[in-house]
């Protein structure tokens, strides 16, 4: 199958600020480990530069308004009221420039999903994307301009039944929001329970509304939950939901927060895990434009996204990384050499009761989505 990995040095030029979790650093090291896999030269596959966004663009979902200030804040006028549309010291820092990476961020994930939409490509990975959390008219969580309510919107001036699914730890609340009175878009959300985590969304009861009414659907799962406990949750809502909706193009966000040693979240995934829900998404979407998310320990990052770009492509990878990417980023890496992660189970107590939250989430999503999707 063809493939299509967007990806531009650019991106790095670009900086949250030093204190900040969101290392643009990050990027560059998975760029550079796909490389040390040799899964820049397959046959089949491109890697494309991302043009930014232009406003007008930006404009389908966000308001000029808010476009206004992200570009004169970024550009490093004064601007009082930036509070106001998310913007200032902490999730949202402004920082010069922050405008120009995320309309590319932008742009490259609407290149995936027109590569997708025009069957130039089967598949498609921009890894810069996924900043789910976006609203309209402003930042949260680290997102200024939501790429992947952008690149769903290109699928569908196509006429392309689309559904969305989010395996990131944080709920993906902007691109529910934008599709929630919509049955043409169906979104997916597996992730950390809400009165746990931000953005304090994503529980079972929030199904969509209107036409859109069993078209959102979230997955909540407790903290320690393990792959184990993920992956039976993920089988018993997600594949089900997808044969029954029957989308033309799958948008994965494909967020690494969930892995146990991510500082900001309480989940328990492994990259092994992670690559089980990968492998399960590759195979139930039929195209697929595949974004990249959250994930905040750099080697679990690279590891996660090269995993998934390597799926996508049908490439097994050996375990061990290569050693001149070790050698480069021995300090990133801290210690880790191995694509995958050892086993390290967690007292049966813990499990328990993540799974047995877990299994009341897909009884209640069985009762409550299931019949209006018409679910077997
Ligand atoms: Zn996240």
């Amino acid at each position: 199958m063809k493939t299509a990995l967007i990806h531009s040095d650019a991106y790095q030029r670009f900086d949250y600020g030093a204190s900040h979790p969101l290392r643009m650093e990050r990027l560059g090291l998975t760029y550079a480990l796909m490389d040390a896999y040799g899964l820049l030269a397959l046959p089949e596959t491109r890697v494309i530069p991302p043009r930014p966004a232009p406003e007008a663009v930006l404009g389908t979902f966000h308001t000029a308004e808010y476009l206004e200030v992200l570009r004169a804040a970024s550009a490093g006028q004064e601007v009082p009221v930036a509070y106001r549309y998310g913007l200032g010291p902490g999730d949202n820092p402004i920082w010069p420039g922050m405008y120009e990476a995320s309309a590319l961020a932008c742009g490259g994930s609407i290149a995936a999903a027109e590569l997708v939409a025009a069957c130039e490509v089967g598949r498609a990975f921009a890894f810069a994307g996924g900043l789910h959390h976006a609203m309209p008219d402003r930042a949260s969580g680290f997102c200024y301009l939501n790429d992947a309510v952008l690149a769903i919107q290109a699928l569908r001036a196509r006429g392309l039944r689309v559904c969305y699914v989010d395996i990131d730890a944080h709920h993906g609340d902007g691109v529910q929001d934008a599709f929630y009175a919509s049955a043409d878009v169906l979104t997916i959300s597996t992730h950390e329970r809400g009165d746990r985590l931000f953005p304090g969304t994503g529980f079972v009861e929030e199904i969509g509304e209107g036409a859109g009414r069993g078209y959102a659907v979230n997955l909540p799962l407790n903290p320690h939950t393990d792959d184990a406990v993920y992956l039976e949750a993920f089988d018993a809502v997600v594949p089900r939901i997808v044969a029954a909706f029957r989308p033309d193009v799958v948008v994965a966000q494909l967020g690494i927060d969930g892995h146990r040693t991510d500082p900001l979240t309480h989940l328990a995934l492994s990259v092994e895990g992670f690559a089980e829900a990968v492998c399960r998404i590759r195979h139930f979407a039929p195209r697929l434009v595949a974004l990249g998310g959250g994930g905040y320990d750099l080697a679990n990052v690279a590891r996660a996204w090269t995993v998934a770009w390597a799926l996508m492509n049908d490439v097994e990878l050996p375990e061990r990384l290569p050693e001149p990417f070790v050698a480069a980023h021995a300090p990133a890496l801290r210690g880790r050499t191995s694509l995958w992660d050892r086993p390290s189970p967690l007292p049966a107590d813990v499990t328990r009761t993540a799974r047995e939250y877990a299994q009341h989430q897909v009884a209640e999503l069985e009762r409550l989505v299931f019949p209006i999707l018409g679910v077997r």
